[in-house]
């Protein structure tokens, strides 16, 4: 099974435990799942994909969440808190206003940390729990440190994270603190942080749960199938486009892992597959720069800066699983400047859902691309909002009003608020 979206399934190698092996998507080495700990290709140090030798269709799926996608996924059940099953928001002033013919959001702010990191954590975890290891690890923009957190505590695991000093949202750091994860705050930015962490994880010392581990983007495959039930339960068809802020690329790579395993097991047809539309911010866009470019790779950004921390990310490391899914199923990427993002950020709170910066970037890219004709006015269009605003407080603060100082009687506040 090549990154094509009509490669066919592909017969369990000697070395699958159970139909699950891994396969390097670069050079096609195959490697059994559990027996030792890799997160790249021994041969060629290329992207490590889990593959299936039974891909499965909506009628394997039971349940609800994560774990409904059992079929889908390496185990039956994993350290669950639970997470998915997030709402797919109507909404309908926003529809009006962008222009297109159906508009939903997909808010992963919902899920327990308050982010779909969540999805990949439950997977993740579990699988470190398999392979024995005692020490997990990640570099993070704040949200994977607070999920790696929660499900490390959750799991009786120890727990250690490098974030970039400085940059990282308060409620994050918070969680993080909480649930009692080892914080280290490096001197550099997220991409130092993910060498720092890759060093480690090669040398043994800790257990990688970056979106590099392959088994994370497992978990976060399931954001794509509930969005196809749920949106073919509501409207009869799939979404013609979902459109998703990108960081490291690991939702746009899982989303197209989904897509493609569902055309392979005859489930969909690749015509019926949504085009993956990502965003980026202007200030960190090495993904929109390689689209344009009609390039392979990325250009490693060696300074990024934007609002949107969750997305500061200058070197997105799965890009070469991004890429293929971006062009196979006909989408784009845009990049859109901060204060389009706070705005749509405002847009969305109008419509009862407040998402941070990071998250607010898919509605921003959807309506430049709608302005720029590059959306037409006839499409389904899911966007993606991928963290819950009380994760940035501070941003939300600046985007929304300002508190009124008023007097401490009845009196003082009628007058204030001009009561006649
Ligand atoms: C991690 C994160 C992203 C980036 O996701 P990728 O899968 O790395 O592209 C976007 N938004 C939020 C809120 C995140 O936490
Ligand atoms: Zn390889």
């Amino acid at each position: 099974m090549s990154l094509s979206l009509d490669a066919p399934t592909q017969d369990a190698p000697s070395v699958a435990d159970d139909g699950v092996w891994l396969e390097c998507i670069a050079c096609g080495g195959q490697f059994a799942p559990f027996d030792d700990v890799r997160f790249t290709c021994d041969d060629c140090d290329g992207l490590l994909e889990v593959r299936y030798a039974d891909p499965p269709t909506f009628d394997d799926f039971a349940g609800e969440g994560v774990w409904r996608y059992a079929a889908a996924l390496p185990f039956e059940e994993g350290v669950s808190l639970p997470e998915g099953h997030t709402p797919l928001h109507e909404v309908p002033r926003l529809k009006e206003d962008v222009g297109v013919n159906r508009l939903r959001v997909k808010h992963e702010g919902m899920n327990p940390t308050g982010s779909f990191k969540d999805r990949g954590m439950t997977v993740g975890v579990r699988v470190a729990a398999e392979l024995g290891v005692d020490r997990l690890a990640c570099a993070s923009t704040g949200n994977t440190s607070a999920a790696l957190a929660a499900y490390g505590a959750r799991a009786g695991m120890e727990t250690l994270v490098l974030l970039p000093a400085g940059k990282v949202a308060a409620g994050k750091v918070a969680q993080a603190s909480l649930h009692d994860a080892r914080i280290l705050e490096v001197d550099g930015n997220f991409d130092t942080c993910l060498d720092i962490v890759q060093d480690l994880a090669n040398r043994g010392e800790v257990y990688l749960l970056n979106s590099l581990n392959p088994f994370r983007l497992e978990g976060q495959k399931t954001i794509g199938f509930e969005i196809l039930e749920e949106f073919r339960d509501d409207y009869g068809r799939f979404p013609d486009r979902i459109v998703l802020p990108v960081g490291n690329a690991g939702n746009t790579s899982a989303l197209f892992k989904a897509f493609r395993e569902l055309v392979a097991a005859g489930a969909m047809q690749p015509e019926e597959v949504p085009a993956l539309t990502g965003v980026q911010a202007a200030g960190a866009a090495p993904m929109v720069e390689a689209v344009e470019n009609g390039a392979d790779e990325v250009r490693r950004w060696e300074e990024v800066e934007t609002r949107a921390t969750a997305i500061r990310i200058g070197n997105p490391v799965n890009a070469p699983k991004a890429l293929p899914g971006i062009r196979e199923t006909g989408g784009t990427a845009v990049a859109v400047d901060d204060e389009a993002i706070t705005e749509a950020q405002r847009d969305l709170a109008r419509e009862g859902v407040g998402v941070e910066p990071a998250s607010a970037a898919s509605v921003a890219g959807l309506r430049k691309l709608r302005e720029q004709g590059v959306v037409d006015a006839d499409e389904d269009v899911v966007c993606l909002t991928t963290g819950h605003l009380l994760k940035d407080p501070d941003a939300a603060y600046e985007a929304g009003g300002d508190p009124e100082p008023v007097g401490g009687s009845t009196e003082a506040v009628r007058e204030h608020i001009g009561a006649e």
